[in-house]
């Protein structure tokens, strides 16, 4: 008799990292998606690998593994083995300050990484969770579309807003962070960059010391670097932002946005004050709250066949790049915990008691990168903070105890 699946909510970064390590293994499961297709969501990011990149190797099929040049946003820079410097520049003089240093770590595009896992994965698309009913022996997963399916063990990879987390813990209330944040992305030709890809291939940071305003600027595609990227533009994120307590709002209309941006950004040294300034009107300027979150240990709740992973367990900032590293190393650990090829693995009390170990693993490792990625977050709007900073210190692996 065959068992019931393990079922994935949500295919980003750690539900199909896991979907990947299980169809290796051949065990059955479900990956549901809310969204119709991977790239149904205009904007995306990129993401730095870093302290993950062993977990990632040790979880994904070879195949996969060989492919991630496909999802560089340098690729050039990458095979060169550059791993960039990760400057933080002060924007009046525009010395550069520090690095953030690295043995080892790739910058990838978010959306063309979602694509390469999705390789031999048969997403359920269009298929927003809504509920749970759980018994001892099984759980089923409801969905806003009327289906339900059942399986044996449901694991939240819903990322920040998750829904999982609300059902789970209907008291949790995320930490809105005094800060605000614009972020556009846009085109810009050689000489709209102004120089600024030579300052580091991937990404650069820096803050006005007397306005406190951070910048993050961030390559997410390089001309030429595949075929369906520019033949002669770098694709850039710029991001720009500053504490609440300078009581500046964040306007409703684009137009004002940019208009926005543009007047935070007057007094900067070039050419960081260019990259602002060159942005056109036509640039679409999305506001986002900083939020965070993490679970506590012991909490009980009534699904004993539901685990949160990945942001639905710990949101945090994205000031340390840290957030996805974690998502990756939770579905190594639960894989090291629920042995996923013993049927036995699944019994009650194993289970039970394989989660909470699972858990204790994630809340050791992932509870400091949450409280420096929320200290980086601080500290970049406080230029007299940003020595000593999280916000510049290597990121490392917290070992789980
Ligand atoms: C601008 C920015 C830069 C970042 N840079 C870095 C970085 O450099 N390094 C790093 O490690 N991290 C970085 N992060 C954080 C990183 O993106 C997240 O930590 C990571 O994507 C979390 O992975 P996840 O699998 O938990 O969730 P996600 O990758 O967010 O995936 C969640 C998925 O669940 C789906 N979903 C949500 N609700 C439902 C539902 N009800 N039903 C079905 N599906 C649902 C979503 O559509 C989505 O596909 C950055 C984040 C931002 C915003």
């Amino acid at each position: 008799m065959s068992n019931p699946p393990i079922l994935i909510i949500g295919a980003g970064i750690s539900g199909l990292v896991l979907a990947q390590y299980l169809r290796r293994h051949n065990v059955e499961f479900k990956i549901f998606e809310r969204d119709s297709a991977i790239d149904a969501r205009s904007g995306g990011w990129g993401l730095t690998l870093h302290w993950s990149l062993p977990a990632l190797r040790e979880l994904l099929p070879e195949d996969i593994v060989e492919r991630f040049p496909e999802t560089f946003v340098n690729k050039e820079a990458s095979a060169r083995g550059d791993v960039g410097r990760f400057q933080f520049f002060n924007l009046k003089s525009g010395d550069a300050l520090y690095n953030v240093p690295a043995a080892e770590r790739i910058r990838v595009s978010r959306v063309r990484l979602r694509q390469l896992l999705t390789t031999g994965i048969n997403v359920e698309w269009n298929k927003s969770f809504q509920n749970i009913e759980s018994t001892a022996d099984e759980i089923t997963a409801h969905f806003e579309d009327g289906t339900n399916y059942t399986g044996r063990l449901l694991v939240a990879c819903d990322g920040s807003r998750s829904r999982t987390r609300e059902i789970l813990y209907p008291e949790a209330q995320m930490n809105e962070l005094p800060v605000q944040l614009l972020g556009a992305s846009t085109l810009y030709s050689v000489e709209e960059m102004g120089g600024a890809e030579s300052i580091d291939p991937f990404i650069f940071q820096g803050s006005h010391p007397d306005s406190n305003v951070f910048l993050f600027f961030s390559l997410l595609d390089t001309p030429n670097n595949f075929e369906n990227s520019s033949k002669d533009r770098y694709h850039c994120q710029i991001i720009i932002s500053w504490a609440d307590s300078q009581g500046i709002p964040v306007p409703d209309s684009n137009a004002d946005r940019i208009a926005l941006m543009k007047k935070l950004t007057d007094n900067w040294s070039e050419p960081f004050h260019s990259l602002v300034h060159k942005l056109g009107q036509d640039v679409e300027v999305r506001s986002i709250r900083i939020e965070d979150w993490i679970f506590r240990l012991g909490r009980a709740h009534a699904h004993p066949r539901a685990v949160l992973m990945g942001d639905s367990a710990h949101t945090m900032t994205m000031f340390r790049g840290e957030g996805a590293n974690n998502a990756i190393v939770d579905v190594l650990d639960l894989v090291k915990r629920v042995d996923i090829d013993k049927p036995g693995s699944f019994d009650t009390e194993a289970l039970k008691s394989s989660l909470a170990a699972y858990e204790n693993d994630v809340f050791t490792r992932a509870e400091p990168s949450y409280l420096n990625s929320r200290q980086a977050c601080l500290d970049a709007h406080d230029f007299s903070k940003i020595e000593g900073s999280p916000l510049v210190a290597p990121r490392d692996l917290k070992k789980s105890g």
